[in-house]
């Protein structure tokens, strides 16, 4: 069994500035859970934290129900992968990966057992008598993920280790990482500021700014029911689009933009918005609600006249950018729709699909 909670986790750091607040994570046995916000947010003093390489200022770790605030990090049974894989120069792939279980005096049997069990996992095998310096960046990255591997630690936790990887090799990275989680039943804390590692490795994904939590779920939860203006613009890509105006009653429920284009909200009921009539708020829609065609959803719609200003053909799908006012949009469509720069457009959009938010961006719906 391996557990980690985190209870009302502060830091402030010279006494002064608090960079982490009240944070509670559980992180259950077999979890990959991911700590992913902007950078500045927190999330590497947290983790850094859990290993025991930063002093906790205030609240309690727990790792298998054992508080460990005042636990040295090698008693803590942890091991952690960094953002530049800190392998050691001079040493032979081997050497890196043995390192640590010597340092703990584990037998040399012992020791040769579990590197060539965790080259092999990692398709190392070829490169063991290999020095850092004539290895490729991935290589060099599943070096650092082996020498977590041997020691078998009841937690992983891994710090951006993807950043310093062409995009190619972090995708190839990602479902290895994927796959070893699978392989090891591992329980994995992993921390990112990049929305797409999150949502496709973790099966609990904690979203922090400010060195606050917004919001803890399952990656599809977030997506489809974040709390907040702040969770909604960061988990998807393209972002959701979000367009500020307020609510008016003219013939029916309408939200006006603010270039007083307005689009219609009968048909469906509203009613948590009636407390809101006339008051700013901001209505949010993922690029992909979006439609062209008015008969591809099945729910009430409405539409948006939009003049296209920019076209992306991305083989798969097409990008469309229009503004409102100020405020550039996106939709996310088909690619065989067939639109030219300045064509005038209504966009349709499933009122099922619309999220609202408030001035202090929380979300009303
Ligand atoms: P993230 O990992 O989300 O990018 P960090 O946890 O590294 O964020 O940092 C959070 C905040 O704490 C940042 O504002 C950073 O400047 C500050 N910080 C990090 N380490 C220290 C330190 N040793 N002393 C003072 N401030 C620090």
């Amino acid at each position: 069994m391996s557990k980690v909670e985190l209870r009302n986790i502060a830091k402030i750091y010279d006494g002064a500035t608090k960079v982490v607040k009240d944070v509670n994570i559980h992180v259950d046995d077999h979890d990959f859970v991911v700590l992913v916000g902007p950078s500045g947010c927190g999330k590497s003093t947290t983790l850094r934290m859990i290993a025991g390489l930063e002093e906790v200022t205030e609240g309690e770790i727990l790792i298998d129900g054992v508080v460990v605030n005042d636990q040295p990090p090698k008693d803590r049974d942890i091991a952690m992968v960094f953002q530049n894989y800190a392998l050691y120069p001079h040493m032979t792939v081997y050497e890196n990966m043995a390192f640590g279980l010597k340092l703990r005096k584990y037998p040399k049997n012992e020791i040769t057992e579990r590197v060539n069990d965790a080259a092999k996992i990692l398709g190392l095998e070829k490169f063991l008598n290999r020095k850092p310096k004539e290895l490729s960046g991935g290589q060099r990255q599943r070096v650092a993920v082996g020498r977590a591997i041997v020691r078998k630690p009841k937690v992983f936790l891994f710090d951006e280790p993807l950043s310093n990887l062409d995009a190619k090799l972090r995708v190839q990275m990602r479902t290895e990482i994927s796959k070893l989680h699978k392989k090891l039943k591992a329980t994995i804390i992993y921390v990112t500021h990049d929305q797409t590692e999150a949502m496709t490795m973790g099966n609990k994904i904690v979203i922090m700014k400010d060195g606050e939590v917004q919001q803890i779920g399952a990656p599809l939860n977030l997506y489809n029911n974040p709390v907040n203006k702040f969770v909604a613009g960061f988990i998807g890509s393209p972002s959701m689009n979000f367009i500020d105006g307020n609510l008016i009653n003219k013939d029916g429920l309408s939200f006006q933009a603010e270039d007083n284009s307005s689009i219609s909200l009968s048909g469906k009921s509203f009613d948590f918005l009636s407390n809101h009539l006339n008051e700013k708020i901001v209505m949010g829609i993922r690029p992909e609600d979006f439609k062209v065609d008015s008969n591809q959803f099945t729910g009430n719609g409405s539409y948006i006249n939009a003049k296209i200003e920019v076209v992306e053909p991305l083989g798969n799908e097409t990008f469309l950018y229009f503004s409102i006012k100020d405020t550039q949009l996106i939709a996310r469509v088909d690619s065989a729709t067939k639109i030219e720069v300045d064509e005038m457009l209504k966009l349709h959009l499933d009122l099922e699909k619309i999220f609202f938010f408030d001035e202090n961006e929380i979300r009303l719906n």
